[in-house]
């Protein structure tokens, strides 16, 4: 805090020294300065705080403050900040912070290793296991342990310290504490109300008190002789429970409690205590002594499974350690435990990640190891493709599409991500892959992952194939039978060099004749197993997968560590950044003024809402009303409607017309999200932008700015979303980075968002969380890779069966690795 406070002194110190003579060499200086105060906030009081809190929402509007009034607002923070925030005060509001250090610690079981068993004898049922009744058994099933590995790793997602005493006076209301101290006025009092009895006693030490009170008429009595007897004997209590602040000082109600006597041991306090997930019907108390009551029992016959040389390198404690002290944590490190970064949780972090990439590696290395299709390209088949493109490719598309030519010429298979943000130019450069595809005489099969943008991607892929007289077509669920079984006889023939479509291209009845290379777009919405599915109608065809979510590279690493990478991270030229700001209801007159101007002078705007999934009824009606709203409001320009209730032809019909300028205005649900290319296209106002994951925003921002001119977005939303609300849409309004605003969501809303949901398989790890363990990610993956590059499972049995055990039907092809 202290270190905080001078840096922050010492930055506006320098910002104001001799009439701002250094201002102009500190680049950015509102980003640090809102950090430093960020990271000041929990330490202040009130009335610090919410003066803080005022200067940082100020910063957060810096970039569109003329020199001037930026040079005002620093002064005047410099001026407060010396004035007001002294060092001393501060000081002493942090000692009142700081915890006592008295600890009371039982001391815990300690594990007894025996004899190694291999891991396969942990593959066994729950029900082999001394003491798993029939009863235990089914309550341990319903937490979804069936194994004795299941019980093993079913670990706790937190802990209770139950062994910091906290002294009275350092009480804050609505904290769980343990405080120590002697027992006066044990006393039952019947309530005014209902004539209800309560039994209050008063537990004090040195530096003040709290009132013990239990409601339950049948624990009354059992309390009241424990307390009673040790007040009579003098004898030292602890209780652990809630601080409530009430009339007279604070009180605990219900706390457990325990006395403190030499010959006898404690029971629930002075100890970590483990918290598990729980299932409906169970409670804590029981979920934690069936899953202890096999732990206890089978984790000292666990083997150490991993390399010895990655424990060493790492420090881990072994296998068999680290899940014993998961389970009966000790107290040697209490507050690293409580936020899972003592050596034992480290430890089973590591083990989850490590497994999961070297599942995903040795997938890679099992598609390397297939031969796959050397395709024959040519400088100067390239450059007839490029020759035939209405631009230049950027920089960044060249350099990717020269990785691409190389996987292509190799006779390893390609397995190859393209990220890129929106409007990069993604597609042409996959065109050009299906271009050299086509030229070799291979089919290339296109998957997205709706039909909006198969059928986008369909025309695409015709324009800037045409010219060669390469013969696309589309295969989508709507499709009649008719038409579908048209193009399967085209697929099969061969007369199809390129097919665009939807899930339909992985239904059985698709053949090909000759499928050498599958293009999946939109990649995170596709599970591994479907790329298999896709990639599986050929003999190895080359894969090139592309996705618009910029990933942050934690999360690519992890979803995508069986694939090489490829990052477009570079706009075409001429496009200017889009403007970008949040509009509160109460401002809307304003907004719909500038739409007026903007309309008028040509210009076309998109209107987008959150998608409304309760029913098709309520949609309906939702995007009914909303349209009339618009209409209404833009009277004298003509607004569409587009929205997950018409038809395929409906929609195209409206899309269309938005492209020829027939509508001026788009009210749409989400469906556009994907949608078509509308240069003329300025305005996307986003309703209820809250409701949006920031890659999505970003993704719908997208849809304008794709011509030369100045193009804004406006993210509508309401002053009552609450201040983190509002402080993830800011992200928004400061950068049009997709990498940062990826990992912006990732911070805000964890990577389950990024993904869509959790159907793709990702962030389900059952100790791991990406956001707080990315360093051990880093570190499994290298390990990971190092294992298999120099190593053969062979010698790592237990290992090798672990990793089956838990990846290997996900990946289907670790057997044989
Ligand atoms: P993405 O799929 O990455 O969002 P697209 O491939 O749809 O982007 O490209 C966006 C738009 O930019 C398209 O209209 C495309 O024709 C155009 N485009 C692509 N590459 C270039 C380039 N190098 N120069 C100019 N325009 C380009
Ligand atoms: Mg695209």
């Amino acid at each position: 805090m202290k270190e905080t406070l001078k840096r922050l002194k010492n930055l506006l110190n320098l910002l104001t020294q001799d009439n701002f003579k250094y201002f102009h060499r500190v680049k950015n200086p509102h980003l640090t300065l809102q950090t430093l105060l960020s990271q000041l906030l929990p330490h202040l009081d009130e009335k610090r705080k919410n003066w803080t809190q005022k200067a940082i929402n100020l910063l957060k509007n810096y970039n569109s403050l003329s020199e001037e009034d930026r040079k005002k607002l620093i002064k005047e923070l410099h001026r407060v900040i010396t004035l007001k925030f002294l060092e001393e005060e501060i000081e002493s509001d942090l000692k009142k912070e700081i915890r006592p250090s008295e600890r009371i610690v039982v001391s815990q079981e300690k594990l007894q290793k025996k004899k190694s068993y291999p891991i396969k004898a942990f593959f066994q049922p729950i029900e082999k296991v001394k003491g798993v009744t029939e009863k235990r058994a089914k309550r341990l099933k319903k937490l979804g342990i069936n194994t004795v590995l299941d019980a093993i790793y079913y670990l706790p997602y937190r802990y209770e310290d139950r062994t910091s005493v906290t002294k009275m006076s350092q009480l804050k209301p609505n904290t769980t504490a343990l405080v120590k101290g002697k027992v006066t006025a044990v006393s039952v009092i019947e309530t005014s109300k209902k004539k209800k009895k309560l039994l209050k006693a008063i537990l004090y030490d040195k530096t003040g008190y709290v009132n013990l009170i239990f409601l339950q008429e049948k624990v009354i009595n059992y309390y009241k002789a424990i307390l009673s007897k040790a007040k009579e004997l003098d004898k030292e209590v602890l209780a652990y429970g809630n601080v409530k602040r009430e009339i007279g000082g604070y009180s605990m109600i219900h706390p457990e409690i325990e006395v403190l006597d030499k010959n006898k041991k404690l029971s629930k306090l002075g100890k970590i205590l483990p918290i598990y997930h729980t299932a409906e019907g169970l409670n804590q108390t029981t979920v934690r002594r069936d899953v202890q009551s096999v732990a206890k029992q089978v984790i000292p016959f666990l083997p150490e499974y991993l390399p010895e040389k990655i424990i060493k390198k790492h420090n881990f404690p072994k296998s068999y350690e680290a899940f014993w002290n998961v389970h009966f944590p000790s107290d040697e490190d209490a507050n690293a435990l409580l936020e899972f970064k003592s050596p034992s949780q480290k430890r089973v972090i590591f083990d989850e990640l490590f497994l999961f990439q070297l599942a995903l590696a040795l997938h890679k290395r099992k598609i390397k190891e297939e031969k796959g299709i050397s395709f024959s390209i040519t400088e100067s088949l390239i450059d007839e493709f490029k020759k035939h493109l209405p631009f230049k490719l950027t920089n960044a598309q060249e350099r990717v599409l020269k990785e691409i030519v190389e996987d292509m010429k190799s006779p390893e298979p390609m397995n190859r991500l393209v990220q890129g943000d929106v409007g990069s130019g993604k597609t042409v450069v996959a065109a050009a892959a299906a271009f050299f595809a086509a030229k070799g005489g291979y089919q290339t099969a296109v998957m997205a992952p709706t039909e909006i943008l198969a059928n986008q991607h369909f025309k695409k892929f015709n324009e800037f194939l045409k010219p060669f007289g390469v013969r696309v077509g589309l295969l989508t669920g709507s499709m009649t039978k008719k038409e579908k079984e048209t193009v399967y006889r085209a697929i099969k023939e061969g007369f199809l060099q390129v097919v665009v479509g939807t899930h339909a291209l992985i239904q059985e009845n698709v053949e090909f004749k000759n499928l050498g290379l599958t293009i999946i777009d939109e990649q995170h919405r596709f599970g591994v197993k479907q790329r298999l599915a896709l990639r599986k109608k050929g003999s190895m065809p080359d894969t090139l997968v592309m996705t618009a979510t910029p990933i942050p590279r934690t999360l690519a690493m992890t979803a995508y560590g069986d694939l090489d990478i490829s990052v477009i991270d570079e706009l075409p030229a001429g496009r200017k950044p889009i403007k970008t700001k949040i509009i509160f209801d109460d401002e809307r007159e304003k907004l719909i003024n500038f739409l007026k101007k903007e309309l008028s002078a040509g210009n076309r705007v998109y209107i987008v809402y959150p998608l409304i999934e309760e029913s098709e009824k309520l949609e309906l009606k939702a995007a009914t009303e909303m349209f009339h709203y618009w209409e209404e409001k833009l009277k004298g320009f003509s607004v569409g409607l587009l929205h997950g209730r018409m038809k395929q032809e409906e929609k195209d019909a409206v899309m269309e017309k938005f492209k020829t300028g027939e509508y001026q205005v788009l009210v749409s649900t989400t469906v556009i999200e994907v949608g078509v290319d509308v240069p003329e296209a300025t305005v996307m106002v986003i309703e209820h932008a809250e409701r949006f994951g920031l890659a999505q925003l970003h993704q719908l921002r997208g849809r304008v700015g794709r011509g030369d001119r100045q193009s804004y977005c406006f993210l509508v939303t309401s002053r009552k979303v609450g201040e983190d609300a509002v402080k993830r849409l800011r992200v928004l309004e400061e950068t049009t980075d997709g990498f940062k605003i990826a990992e912006a969501d990732l911070k805000f809303r964890g990577p389950g968002e990024i993904f869509g949901t959790r159907q793709s398989g990702l962030g389900d790890f059952k100790v791991a969380d990406l956001t707080r363990d990315f360093e051990l990610l880093k570190t499994a993956r290298q390990e990971a890779q190092e294992l298999i590059e120099k190593d053969d499972l062979s010698n790592y049995p237990d290992l090798k069966e672990l990793l089956e055990q838990r990846f290997g039907e996900k990946f289907e092809l670790i057997e044989s690795g």
